[in-house]
């Protein structure tokens, strides 16, 4: 293009200076036509703008296209000859002389340039242009223009910038992130690892883990048909979320991860690779364990608790349901637990459980359930197609597992217990009613003197149904005034003469008759109705003897049967001193009576409490002595002034040489601890004379009275006691 032509363009497509207009040549305009016209659109079009400006220290614009409004706010007049404003000016004071060596330079050199700087535009805004241009030279060979254009590339910038920034943002969280991040072949190669994924895997450097782990499947999931599972997912649904697995670390160790991940797909559909997050949640999964533990299983045996059992009850019917099969619950209650425990103490109480839960334990399979409820309470759950044959079997395994010798240091001990069984669909359908039978069941077992097993019947329900409805009776026992006292004399084996009396309670039913203590004691400590009933006893016993004083009879000692659980659950010393207040008896006419197993719980409160009834001048004896764990030693530390030796001893002195002994024996020792000896349920003439001659004190039983009610024992005192 000759500079003519050149010029006649920037005339028909910008602006030139007013008074170059006046100089315009008329027969320009005649050019090409068509020409012109597309040079002016494409002008027209250009983002940015065309100029020519003069080679010179304001950059004097001699031509500007029409895009100089968008890029730079002004007008053309105001930017041509520097009418308003030169175009140095316009350019961003600090870019200035950059610009101009980098114009210089081109032009020296002959060439383009292609510089970037800043622009301030009419409202201030500083803008960032891209100018590319070239020097003009005239014919001596001076550059006296240049021309070219300028664009605003600010959107431009700011798209690279925040692209820029983007990536190192990615950068900076890939490597500094505390999740794991990784990229993977779907065949378990690794493409791409951030540091924290190699520092959960157990490796130094993502370099070191993406060359030792090169199968994913075999080399890190613990379990490879995980990985099986991760790939199906994400096959099947593009992505798996919170998909929890067990790995092994560089060193072998396991531990749990959570991960997130998803498939990236060439332009054919076809998985490229898998990305996504890693988290070790090995703490979050202990503390869940841990917790699970706590909810579902019991802390003293680590056998599963009441709720899971429950669960896992009803599952198995459900199984059991949709099988056509049977399942059976068997409730496994200790034998006199309570006897251990109260006289060995808690700990070994609790060492017994623990025993017993791994001796049960060992005689199930392990789909089986063992649980513990409570206490002494256990139950077996054997869900399968069992039937009574191999029940039966179960069971009896499991008796004598029980019965094995218990050896501790303070001896050998045998334990027995009693299993009730319900099996599904027979005795139950559902699961608290089948552990309700299968406890009926127990409580028959129990019964039948313990050390066995029975299966519910029926008929069960009815006894279940009449101790519920005793419970009831027994409630109300006391404000319909149904107790009743009798009275058995205790004899001086030496004078024959009566000096005391047991008060033993009567319960008179109704239709029923007379209900001795056995039936009805044990569902009153059970049920702690044994406090208000025991107080009863106290008062009318002691009132009773006052009222014999009063008469005038020869004053004797009466004794009161107390139970443990009145010692724990009553204030004892304040009843008695309340009694005794309220009836007018002198305290040294009232002997209270312990068990063996009191004697031996709680050794300190209980000689606490001895010594206070002590205070008041009550006597102390220990009653069915023999029968218990106890030992003299423990003796000597209570203030006791009586022992009975127990009826199933004194039964057959007279034939059981060893029976003998052993009554003989605590004569003795009774006598070396300066107790009284009294000899319980003696019967005949042969046990009163073998015990005269051993040096009992005192004894009690049918040879000499049975218990009896209050007025015929008045009677019978005052015909023997002149
Ligand atoms: P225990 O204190 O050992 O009372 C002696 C039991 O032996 C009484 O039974 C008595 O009737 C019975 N007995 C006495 N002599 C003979 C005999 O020669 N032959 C036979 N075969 N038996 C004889 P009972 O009255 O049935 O009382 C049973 C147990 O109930 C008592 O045993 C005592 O432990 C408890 N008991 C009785 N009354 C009370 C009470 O008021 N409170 C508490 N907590 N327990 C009581
Ligand atoms: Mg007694
Ligand atoms: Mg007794």
């Amino acid at each position: 293009m000759t500079g003519d032509q050149t010029a006649r363009i920037f005339m028909l497509t910008g602006r030139f200076p007013a008074r170059d207009r006046t100089k315009r040549d008329p027969a320009m305009s005649t050019g090409s036509h068509e020409h012109t016209r597309m040079l002016k659109t494409l002008l027209g079009n250009l983002d940015g703008m065309v100029y020519r400006c003069r080679n010179d220290a304001n950059w004097t614009m001699e031509f500007v296209s029409d895009g100089c409004r968008r890029l730079t706010g002004y007008h053309p007049d105001d930017l041509l000859l520097n009418n308003r404003v030169s175009y140095e000016t316009l350019t961003h004071p600090d870019d200035r002389k950059r610009i101009r060596d980098a114009v210089q330079d081109a032009i020296a050199q002959r060439r383009r340039f292609d510089i970037e700087y800043r622009m301030i535009r009419a409202d201030g805004e500083i803008r960032w242009v891209w100018e590319r241009g070239t020097g003009i030279v005239d014919a001596d060979g001076k550059a006296t223009a240049v021309e070219g254009i300028i664009q605003d590339i600010t959107d431009r910038r700011e798209a690279v910038h925040a692209l820029r920034e983007a990536e190192r943002r990615y950068h900076s969280l890939f490597h500094n992130a505390v999740e794991g991040i990784f990229r993977t072949t779907p065949e378990g190669h690794y493409l791409d690892a951030n540091p924290a994924l190699a520092r959960i895997y157990g490796f130094d450097s993502p370099e070191e883990m993406t060359d030792s782990l090169k199968d994913i499947r075999n080399q890190l999931y613990v379990d490879s048909a995980r990985r099986e599972e991760f790939v199906r997912q994400i096959k099947e649904r593009g992505s798996v979320t919170a998909f929890e697995a067990q790995v092994y670390r560089k060193g072998g160790d396991i531990i749990w991860i959570s991960e997130n991940a998803r498939a990236v797909f060439d332009d054919d559909g076809n998985i490229l690779l898998y990305e996504g997050t890693v988290e070790d949640i090995t703490e979050r999964k202990l503390y869940q364990a841990r917790i699970e533990q706590q909810a579902n299983y019991d802390t003293l045996t680590g056998l599963a608790n009441r709720s899971l059992l429950n669960d896992r009850l009803q599952q198995a019917i459900l199984s059991a349901e949709r099988h056509g099969t049977e399942v059976a619950v068997a409730f496994v209650d200790l034998d006199r637990f309570k006897f251990v425990n109260d006289s060995l103490g808690h700990h070994f109480g609790d060492r017994l459980l623990k025993m017993m839960s791994e001796r049960l334990r060992g005689c199930v399979r392990e789909c089986d359930t063992v649980a513990r409820l409570g206490g002494d309470e256990f139950v077996l759950l054997i869900a399968d197609d069992s039937g009574h044959i191999i029940v039966k079997q179960i069971m009896e395994r499991v008796l004598s597992a029980v019965a094995e010798p218990w050896v501790i240091e303070e001896g050998e001990f045998n334990v027995t217990c009693s299993i009730g069984i319900a099996m599904y669909p027979s005795d139950g359908r559902d699961a608290e009613v089948l552990l309700k039978n299968a406890d009926s069941a127990m409580y028959r077992a129990k019964e039948g003197g313990g050390g066995g097993f029975s299966f519910f019947t029926n008929d069960l329900n009815v006894q279940m149904t009449q101790r519920l409805e005793m419970e009831s009776r027994l409630r109300r026992a006391l404000e319909r005034q149904q107790f009743l006292l009798h009275y058995q004399p205790r004899v001086d084996l030496v004078s024959g003469r009566i000096i005391g009396t047991e008060a033993l309670i009567r319960w008179r039913v109704p239709e029923q008759g007379m209900i001795p203590p056995g039936s009805f004691i044990p569902l009153a400590e059970e049920t702690g109705l044994i406090v208000p009933i025991g107080r009863w006893v106290l008062v009318t016993a002691c009132a009773q003897n006052k009222a014999w004083q009063d008469a005038g009879l020869p004053p004797i000692v009466v004794s009161v049967n107390v139970s443990a659980r009145q010692f724990r659950h009553d204030n004892l010393v304040e009843t008695v001193a309340s009694v005794l207040a309220q009836t007018g008896l002198d305290g040294r006419y009232l002997e209270i009576e312990l068990t063996e197993s009191m004697v031996m719980h709680d050794a300190a409160k209980l000689a606490a409490m001895l010594v206070e009834l002590k205070k008041l001048g009550v006597q102390i004896s220990v009653d069915d002595f023999g029968t218990g764990y106890s030992s003299l030693s423990y003796l000597k530390r209570f203030p006791v002034d009586r022992l009975k030796v127990d009826r199933s001893f004194v039964q057959d002195i007279a034939s059981d040489h060893d029976d003998a002994t052993i009554v003989r024996t605590i004569i003795a020792l009774g006598h070396n601890l300066s107790l009284k000896v009294v000899a319980e349920g003696v019967e005949t003439e042969e046990q009163v004379n073998f015990l005269r001659q051993n040096h009992c004190d005192e004894m009690q039983g049918y040879y000499f009275g049975k218990p009896m009610p209050a007025e015929e024992f008045g009677n019978l005192f005052a015909s023997t006691g002149e």
